[in-house]
């Protein structure tokens, strides 16, 4: 059988596929058959010191690589073992005669009503951990009653944890959440499949960011593959083959031996610096997702940290970090950088990135609701308190600051005044703060076409051509079902592009590109020849990036971007820069 989606990051691979976070289905009203009420109640005791056992063991993983998010699951682990729950579970089952998984549904969702309800938020934000609890719960319940009869606990249920897989394997899910991708055993996961997530979802940028080949927006993914099943995976072609003959799974051992060696063979320009054929200097920026120790020293081979995404310090936890967590976080990458600039980018958070540390109000657009800076300006003591840890972080490094979805002068304006107050206020506190410049991120078109109305205001800005083709195209990144839609390639992208590009230029100013567009080898000619001197990628991307640029000329790319303006179609566009290639 053959599956197909979008290859979202390259390469190839076989191997068992391992089906993580099977769909949660809300179980229905039951009652227990008569007779059975201890072996549902004995159920449910397997099945919760299971989940113990399972946040016991992700917790010691996350803990290695990052202890913020550990205490995550230490709180998880206090909510499965909370006394009232555990009395009330077994009541329903022996008294009421519920059936186990529907008491556990019911149980926890009463637990949550009355926490959604309080008007404390810090109370509040706890039902979405309750959530996440019972969710671990009922899956385990769905697995173990799908394969056994017995109260045992399968060993496919054991392996149902991202950080502590036994043996590589291809995942095949939903989608990952942010929180699952950061407790991802990379040296296991051979390939990622996903139903959801477009070619610039945060799932893709991880993986990308890994180097681990991925597939995503796959119609009727879990329908089709069982646990364990052998398939070969295509990234390239964007194409799954479940039990995949001889010859196939020949074909693509072969292609991910040749994907890796010219990985290898890429690895050799990583070094270099980022320069064309004829001697013109384009800089490579980093972009940063969290600030491990991995990431953060790509900063030997890159000139600039182009895009530091500060939300993942936010999400996949139950508590704001704090301020000082903050500051130690920004000075930490801002020490390694030195003099090179570190772009901070202010919490992006909305659309597909929400906090699980705070109740948000439910969208129904979400990528058109209250993200970016517009959740920063309406939630003002948490803007605050990044402003304050980044200000504080500036004398640690060479500190650029820049706002997320800006649509308008008059959004530049009011952050720049609350930039002012939180500095007079760190200067009367007797905090040294030290220089930095400030800009924002051209994600919304209305802003992007009036560059040369707002550029006064600005020292420096980045294209986000994730965002901005989805605002320009009316087309959501996440979702597949419009994928056609979602054109980076689309002549609008390119002219939109070129038009802020100029203005950049006539004003002396800095603008660079630190969406995937920046790191598509196809494009970068196009970019070039736009006027772009600044590319800003994940660690992954600069070996191939830097070894693209080497084989161009300036007047190559010239030539390619006044091609590509002349073109009425995305389609006609994407045919010439891969033909080029
Ligand atoms: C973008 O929109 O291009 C971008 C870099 O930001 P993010 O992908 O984090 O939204
Ligand atoms: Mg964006």
């Amino acid at each position: 059988m053959v599956l197909n989606g979008k290859g979202a990051a390259p390469g190839a691979a076989v191997g068992g596929i391992f089906i993580y976070n099977e769909k949660f289905h809300i179980p229905s009203e039951a009652v227990v058959p008569s007779g059975e009420e201890q072996v549902h109640l004995d159920r449910y005791k397997l099945i919760k010191n299971q989940v113990l056992n399972e946040l016991d063991e992700i917790k010691l993983s996350v803990q290695k690589i990052d202890p913020g998010k550990a205490s995550i699951f230490e709180a998880h682990k206090e909510i499965a073992d909370d006394i009232i729950i555990n009395e009330e579970i077994p009541a329903k089952i022996l008294k009421e005669k519920w059936a186990g998984d529907w008491a556990i549904y019911q149980v926890y969702e009463t637990v949550m009503s009355v926490l959604r309800k309080t008007n404390d938020p810090l109370i509040a934000e706890r039902a979405v951990d309750f959530d996440d609890v019972r969710a671990r719960l009922l899956r385990l319940w769905y697995l173990k009653s799908d394969t056994n009869n017995d109260n045992s606990i399968s060993d496919d249920s054991k392996k149902q944890n991202l950080s502590n897989l036994k043996e590589p394997v291809i995942i095949a899910a939903v989608d990952l959440k942010p929180s699952d991708t950061a407790c991802l055993d990379r040296e296991k996961v051979l390939a990622i499949l996903t139903e959801q997530g477009g070619l610039t979802s945060h799932t893709a940028i991880i993986a990308k960011s890994y180097g681990i080949p991925a597939i995503l927006g796959i119609k009727g993914l879990l329908e089709n593959v069982k646990q364990g099943q052998l398939a070969a995976v295509d990234a390239q072609k964007g194409t799954v083959y479940l039990d995949p003959k001889d010859d196939v799974i020949e074909e693509l051992i072969k292609k991910s031996d040749t994907f890796r060696n010219d990985k290898m063979n890429a690895e050799h320009f990583k070094l270099n610096e980022g320069c064309t054929l004829c001697g013109e200097k384009i800089e490579i920026g980093l972009n940063v997702s969290n600030n491990n120790d991995e990431e953060i020293n790509a900063q030997e081979f890159t000139d600039f940290a182009g895009l530091f995404r500060t939300e993942f310090l936010f999400m996949g936890r139950n508590k704001l970090p704090a301020e000082e967590e903050q500051f130690n976080s920004y000075k930490k990458v801002l020490e390694c950088f030195g003099k090179k600039p570190v772009v901070i980018r202010l919490l992006d958070i909305g659309g597909d990135k929400q906090l699980a540390s705070l109740e948000q109000k439910k969208e129904d657009n979400p990528f058109l609701g209250n993200r970016g800076l517009r959740f920063c300006f309406s939630n003002p003591d948490i803007f605050k308190t990044q402003i304050r840890a980044c200000l504080r972080a500036s004398v640690y490094g060479n500190l650029w600051l820049m706002l997320p979805m800006v649509g308008s002068l008059d959004d530049i304006k009011k952050a720049k005044e609350i930039i002012k107050d939180v500095k007079n206020t760190l200067l009367n506190e007797g905090e040294k703060i030290g220089e930095y410049k400030f800009g924002i991120m051209i994600e919304i078109p209305s802003i992007a076409l009036i560059i040369d109305k707002i550029i006064e205001e600005i020292d420096f800005a980045s294209i986000g051509s994730n965002d901005l083709c989805q605002y320009l195209c009316a087309a959501d990144r996440m979702n597949s079902s419009v994928e056609n839609y979602y054109q980076q390639y689309h002549p609008a992208m390119f002219r939109i592009i070129k038009d802020a590009v100029n203005v950049f230029i006539k004003e002396g100013k800095s603008v660079s590109i630190c969406g995937e567009l920046g790191s598509d080898p196809a494009a970068i000619p196009v970019l070039i020849g736009l006027g772009m001197r600044k590319l800003s990628m994940g660690a992954a991307s600069v070996a191939s990036v830097k070894r693209t640029i080497a084989g161009l000329t300036v007047e190559k790319a010239l030539k390619t971007a006044e091609n590509v303006l002349a073109l009425s179609t995305a389609g006609e566009i994407e045919e010439y820069l891969h033909e080029r290639q």
